[in-house]
């Protein structure tokens, strides 16, 4: 007798940069146990056998049978994504009109792609020893305070993972000496989900709030059975991260699950060990210093639900929660949230997409919003909630322009702040020098003929470094040995131009003799595990000079820190981006919130050529807000973003030409609502030899931006020119100078 199995067809997401999805036949062996969406299987494309993401099952399909390939296998059903992750994976897909098969990627960790099947390695967890040797403990707090304060941490949990640790900066072999001295041990982490209890808080760390505090919580609190998004405007040391873990608790002690995300984790490990401080509940971390396997395991901890908080940079916004409750976006202004190639989500963005479709409440916090979020909260869109004081006892730091335009400059610093700064440091006090360029001077040229080293695939001049002895481009990477002679008249007469903070460490030194100079950027933290190292130096006041770029301006406290200048501010006045001030004016306020953290008072100098520029001004004068509303009039006078909805087309290609006719030809149809802008030239030209041309659309609406980019699809794949440029599209463009 034979029984008679209707036909079953997969639609399936693959990881290949094409905008379908492909339909597969399941043989009838595979039927069985029932397929579900979000299943992974193994599928043949072209000559290679790859893993692609059942999006849809169907009896019938319109293909010839001689035309369908059969699904190869399927495979373990525990890495299913839900379908509330489908869902939400679905919709970024269709806002950022980017290839499904991508998108779906993003949401499945390296060892999930993979054919071969995963080994799992059970997580451990660090704990204090039940028996411990109180004189060893009163030594250890008096001999070696570093190991002591790794104790303190352990003890305060109820279990640590390294992972966790590391991040926060100890070291393996703080953690080996701790062992063998008997006071801590590893265990495995047991395989529970997670239930809230008692000891879950750690009571005693939880601060009283203030009623602006207060409010916030309890507008937070209110919405927790429903949609509802907060933006929390408040400058730094205003207790916005109190904020955040009294709403959390809420959220905790019902069972769910937090989302925090974080512009960067390294850059904020004072936020982290709040976090460790205040709760008893596991913690996992997604950032990019984790291997394959902890990724894996993260990914495993959130999606059964054996994770409590998962505080992550922009990618863990795809981490598959299956409890979630609520979702925070620290520094939502923050540039690091948008992914600049490939999907070029905003993290904040979907972050709201995914809290609207599960129906719960998301906090966006940051002592500057972007535009986008203010105005979507002045507009009654959002909750919005202000922190007006600095919580405790520090005040907030004064900020003043120094005209550098009437003043002798020596090394970049005008005679003004030379004296501010030997002051402070005479009173034992630190001092944090900001400048946003990294390497030992921008350029180097000829005395003579003026000749100056350009990198010919940019038409840029490369950057000197001179502790490597080498010319880097900044923009492509290219490397060169720095000539001895020039090449244009033979000249041996070649000097560095200018200013980065290479140079400036070494001036600084010789300026403030008997004084000690620390660099914080890129270069200088480029070892593992440096950046925690000398972050505890400073903080240890083993330094009284901090030279760094923007890195600096972010997460960290330094309360000893009572002066803060910025060297050199003027090239954000006069870009041509319309975000630029947005952007220079969040800078100059992070920068800021760095100084006079505890009850000493700080000061902020900003050196200027233009000091009666009226945005340096109402800065100086008025603060953030203030300068965000008068930029908002004038954005909205000239309707651009969030007063207008843009997407920009990037082309490039070998020859000028090409990309300017590619998008040419891509402007010849007008689409309803919509409006272009361009082409033009990037503001990098050429890149690593690629000349680049720019497209901007701007439309009205969403909806008809979106529209628009539809039928503009349509028409670049019929169009010949496609072969011959590369070309991208940018939803919501932050950048423009890319
Ligand atoms: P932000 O996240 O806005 O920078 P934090 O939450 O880190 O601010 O708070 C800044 C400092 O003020 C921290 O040292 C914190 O312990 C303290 N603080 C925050 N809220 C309160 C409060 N309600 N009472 C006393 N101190 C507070
Ligand atoms: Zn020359
Ligand atoms: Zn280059």
């Amino acid at each position: 007798m034979s029984i008679d199995i209707p036909n079953q067809y997969v639609e399936v997401a693959i990881p290949v940069p094409m905008r379908q999805l492909f339909t597969y036949q399941l043989p009838t062996k595979l039927h069985s146990p029932k397929v579900e969406l979000g299943e992974r299987v193994i599928v043949p494309f072209g000559a290679r056998q790859v893993i692609g993401i059942i999006t849809k099952v169907e009896s019938e399909c319109d293909i010839p049978a001689n035309k369908l390939k059969n699904v190869l296998s399927r495979m373990h059903s525990s890495y299913n994504l839900s379908a509330a992750l489908l869902q939400f994976l679905k919709a970024c897909a269709s806002y950022y009109h980017h290839p499904m098969g991508d998108v779906f990627q993003q949401a499945l960790p390296v060892l999930l792609r993979k054919i071969e099947p995963p080994k799992i390695m059970t997580p451990t967890l660090w704990l204090c020893h039940e028996n411990i040797d109180q004189q060893v403990l009163t030594t250890l707090a008096k001999k070696a305070p570093k190991q002591f304060t790794l104790f303190e941490l352990i003890k305060t949990h109820l279990g640590i993972s390294w992972i966790e640790l590391r991040t926060l900066g100890f070291s393996k072999t703080l953690l080996n000496a701790l062992k063998d001295k008997s006071l801590i041990v590893e265990q495995e982490q047991l395989a529970q989900q997670f239930i809230w209890q008692p000891e879950s808080l750690n009571q005693k760390n939880k601060l009283n709030l203030s009623v602006e505090q207060a409010v916030i919580v309890a507008a937070v609190n209110q919405s927790l059975e429903h949609f509802s998004c907060h933006l929390i405007e408040g400058i730094t040391g205003s207790g916005k991260t109190e904020v955040y873990l009294q709403a959390m608790e809420q959220v905790l002690a019902k069972n769910n699950q937090v989302l925090v995300l974080v512009p960067e984790i390294g850059l904020t490990p004072q936020m982290l060990m709040r976090f460790e401080q205040r709760f008893n509940v596991p913690i996992y971390l997604h950032h990019s210093a984790l291997n394959d396997n902890e990724r894996l395991s993260t990914w495993l901890a959130a999606q059964q639900n054996k994770a409590a908080i998962i505080i992550g940079t922009r990618s863990a916004v795809f981490s598959p929660l299956h409890q979630l409750g609520m979702i925070i976006v620290d520094e939502e202004h923050d540039s690091s949230l948008k992914q600049q190639d490939s999907f070029r989500y905003h993290a904040r963005d979907i972050a709201i997409l995914r809290a609207r479709q599960l129906n719960i409440p998301i906090i966006l916090g940051s002592a500057t919003p972007s535009l986008e979020s203010l105005q979507n909260a002045l507009s009654g869109k959002y909750h919005y909630h202000q922190l007006l004081k600095r919580a405790g006892k520090s005040t907030l730091a004064k900020m003043a322009l120094i005209d550098v335009a009437q003043q002798q400059m020596e090394h970049g610093l005008s005679g003004t702040l030379k004296h501010e700064i030997k002051k402070t440091l005479e009173r034992g006090e630190q001092v944090l020098l900001f400048l946003n360029r990294r390497g030992y001077a921008p350029a180097i040229n000829c005395q003579e003929c003026h000749w100056i080293a350009d990198c010919q695939r940019c038409d840029k001049p490369f950057t000197l470094h001179q502790k490597q002895q080498l010319l880097i481009c900044h923009h492509c990477g290219n490397q060169q040995r720095i000539p001895y002679q020039c090449p244009s008249c033979g000249s041996v007469r070649i000097k560095p131009v200018g200013h980065g903070t290479e140079q400036l460490q070494d001036r600084i030194s010789e300026l403030f003799d008997g004084y000690s100079v620390v660099r914080i950027d890129r270069d200088s933290t480029r070892k593992k595990g440096e950046l925690a190292k000398l972050l505890q130096e400073v903080s240890d006041k083993k330094h009284q000079l901090l030279v760094g770029t923007q890195m600096l301006a972010k997460g960290h406290h330094f309360p000893d820190v009572t002066l803060v200048a910025v060297l050199d501010v003027d090239g954000a006045l006069f870009s041509f981006d319309f975000r630029a001030a947005e952007q220079m004016a969040q800078l100059l306020i992070q920068v800021a919130g760095r100084a006079g953290r505890e009850s000493k008072p700080g000061k902020v100098l900003i050196q200027t050529n233009y000091p009666e520029h009226p945005l340096l001004q109402d800065l100086v004068n008025n603060g953030y807000h203030h300068f965000a509303q008068h930029a908002l009039i004038e954005r909205k006078q000239a309707l651009l973003p969030p007063f207008s909805y843009q997407a920009l087309i990037r082309a490039e290609a070998n020859y000028p030409s090409y990309p300017d006719k590619f998008l040419r030809s891509l402007c010849l149809t007008s689409f309803e609502g919509c409006e272009f802008a361009g082409p033009v030239p990037a503001a990098m030209e050429k890149k690593a030899g690629k000349f680049r041309y720019h497209l901007i659309i701007q439309a009205k609406s969403r909806k008809h931006l979106h529209l628009g980019i539809h039928q503009l699809l349509q028409k670049i794949s019929s169009n010949d020119l496609q072969k011959t440029v590369r070309w991208s599209l940018d939803i919501d463009p932050q950048d423009l100078n890319w």
